[in-house]
């Protein structure tokens, strides 16, 4: 059985159209976080940030589920051989093996495992995106910088019996001037809440470094007009910037993704000297923040 045939089996088990788009809109509006009907999952994530990680993690755990770590799609084939999971969080972008051969080498697997449901978590759905997520095998995505209670709803209904119909297609931005906050103070805080106040300075000091790192990719894959290598970076600067609530470094990234598919790598030039400014504003607003915050 190929991978697109195995995924409509999936889905006529599912017993839900692919094209109905509302993830769990049946389930109970009001915040989920505390339900006690929730049962605890063995979840496998799939992530080669650390930052992005720790994010996925700190919900997780708190929501009550047993969580194995596997840092590409590597990993991840192997450890679904050696148990049992009721989900797999599966990021896209990875080194050794991305997330897409990964749920198409699980397909292809023997036994149930095969039939554990995959749902890719990635800064990267643009259009074109989810038709390709679905011939890999990939029951659903959602978006990073990940959003509290769709990914709450999202584990719930894949974890559960009920298979929830797949997300919708990611909205189409206008092409606008992003304005928006250089840190939502939200996210650290509440990881300030759920972690101890040195690992959030960890995940500051690892962001630094990273970031650093990826504009600087970036910047020379922009001028060698080297489309993959710019997605990469700008991609992974995406989700690991979400992760922390840097909202303007993931408007920036993401017009300069849409205009890299759009338009080509010629046109990122202005972009790209954006995310310079905001890649380094992004780091100062961490340090005061971080300074702002005693037990940091
Ligand atoms: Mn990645």
């Amino acid at each position: 059985m190929n991978a697109t045939a195995l995924c409509q089996a999936l889905q006529q088990l599912a017993n839900h159209p692919i094209d109905a788009a509302s993830t769990c809109d049946q389930m109970s509006p009001q915040s989920a976080e505390q339900d006690p009907a929730n049962a605890a999952l063995n979840i496998l994530l799939v992530e080669d940030n650390r930052v992005n990680q720790q994010v996925a993690l700190t919900m997780l755990k708190k929501w009550g589920h047993q969580i194995d770590v596997a840092w590409n799609g590597l990993e991840a084939l192997e450890a679904v051989q050696q148990q049992d999971y009721d989900l797999i969080l599966m990021d896209i972008q990875m080194p050794e093996m991305d997330g897409i051969t990964a749920t198409q080498q699980i397909r292809q697997l023997d036994g149930k495992c095969a039939l554990v449901p995959i749902v890719a978590v990635t800064a990267n759905a643009m259009q074109g995106d989810r038709e390709r997520f679905l011939a890999a095998g990939i029951d659903d995505y959602i978006a990073k910088p990940i959003d509290r209670d769709t990914f709450h709803r999202v584990v719930h209904c894949y974890g559960s019996q009920e298979r929830p119909a797949p997300i919708e297609k990611p909205e189409e931005k206008a092409d606008s001037v992003p304005a928006s906050p250089l840190l939502g103070d939200e996210v650290l805080s509440y990881l300030m809440n759920e972690l101890s106040g040195e690992t959030v300075s960890e995940l500051i000091d690892e962001y630094m470094t990273h970031s650093t790192d990826l504009l600087s990719r970036a910047l020379v894959a922009s001028e060698e007009q080297n489309a993959k290598n710019v997605e990469y970076a700008v991609h992974t600067l995406k989700g690991m910037s979400g992760a922390l609530g840097a909202t303007r470094m993931v408007d920036i990234c993401q017009h300069i993704l849409e205009t890299c598919r759009n338009q080509g790598t010629q046109q990122i030039g202005l972009q790209m000297n954006g995310l310079s400014g905001t890649t380094e504003e992004t780091q100062q607003a961490l340090k005061a923040w971080r300074s702002e915050h005693e037990d940091c």
